[in-house]
């Protein structure tokens, strides 16, 4: 049996697996993914850490938990900073020390530091700490990411028509197309917002894009919009957003509601989040500008199911009555 990596679908899978997928895979590593989060895999997330986390956290530590039996190694690399001074949350970078912490019996952990704050350069040494666990030549592994970076970079092109990321949540973690079909009623379509781990984990956000299209609504997310894009809209802001996650999300949702292509705004966030606290304040503000309805979901690991669907009901409701009368504006928070 050959070689195995776990790659823990939580966190940042959500943004990189199919360019970490393709990248082991070309060293001739095999991938082992967790499944989708599930009331075991947030019971064990929940036991193993610290209550002061936020359930993204949480729910990682479930997936590691998961995994650990199961693969020669997991993948947690240490994302310090992944832009030009740019950073990530605090507990972004802390992840693989916090895992060590918390979860006895666990396999090798590759915990390769990527810390672009000050160059570029430093991915190479990155990409070359990762894939020498598996292959001496340099050339070799820089040229099985370079080849994963092609394939991933096609892949974010394809986001950007309209697949939404859901589709990398196949059984396996393959990339199977699931489709979001955007038509061209700007009216029935909400823009869902928050870090990646919260919008397409569905399991802790209650499936809501499930829930949306049962109302006969389009979703969009901010991995739809172009980065060059969103990044080109954050740039109004008075002062520069060194939150890579909120080049993202606030310039996606500046663009949309510039362009006027969305008719309301969800917003996923896990309690006690600081980022998205900031985040929230200045989409809101904007979204109440140009009268767009902005509604906010608080998710922890105590949320009902039954609350949200009230939320999401009464919102959608309220979408449904303003198309009759432009005049009725969402009061609803
Ligand atoms: S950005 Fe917010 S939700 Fe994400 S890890 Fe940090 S505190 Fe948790």
């Amino acid at each position: 049996m050959g070689t195995k990596v776990g790659l823990p679908r939580a966190m940042f899978y959500y943004d990189y697996f199919p360019l970490w997928k393709s990248f082991f895979n070309n060293l001739g590593v095999e991938v082992v993914v967790s499944p989708k989060t599930n009331k075991d895999i947030l019971n064990r997330g929940v036991n193993a850490c610290v209550d002061e986390s936020c359930l993204p956290i949480k729910v990682f530590h479930g997936h590691v938990d998961y995994l650990k039996d199961k693969a020669d190694y997991i993948f947690i690399p240490k994302l310090i900073s992944i832009y030009k001074k740019e950073y990530n949350c605090p507990k972004h970078l802390g992840l693989p020390d916090m895992v060590k912490h918390s979860i006895k019996g666990l396999p090798k952990i590759i915990d390769t530091e990527v810390n672009l704050k000050k160059s570029d350069r430093a991915l190479k040494k990155a990409i070359i700490e990762s894939g020498r666990y598996f292959e001496k030549s340099n050339r070799r592994i820089l040229k099985a990411f370079y080849d994963a970076l092609k394939q991933y970079e096609d892949y974010l092109k394809m986001m950007t028509t309209g697949a939404i990321p859901l589709s990398i949540q196949g059984e396996n973690g393959d990339m199977d197309t699931m489709k979001n079909i955007i038509k061209k009623d700007n009216n029935r379509r909400i823009l869902i917002l928050g870090h990646s781990y919260n919008v397409y984990d569905q399991y802790i956000n209650m499936e809501l894009v499930k829930k949306l299209r049962n109302f006969k609504f389009d979703v969009i997310t901010a991995e739809m919009v172009e980065e060059k894009k969103a990044r080109e809209y954050v740039k109004e802001l008075p002062k520069r957003m060194f939150w890579t996650h909120g080049q993202r999300i606030v310039g996606a949702a500046y663009s949309l509601i510039e362009e006027e292509s969305i008719s309301g705004i969800i917003y996923v966030s896990a309690f006690g989040c600081g980022l998205d606290s900031v985040f929230i304040d200045l989409i809101e503000r904007k979204a109440k500008k140009a009268k767009i309805p902005f509604t906010l979901l608080t998710i922890d690991e105590q949320t009902g199911e039954a609350g949200i669907n009230t939320r999401v009901e009464a919102f959608t409701d309220m979408l449904d009555w303003r198309l009759k009368d432009e005049s009725n504006i969402s009061t609803l928070r």
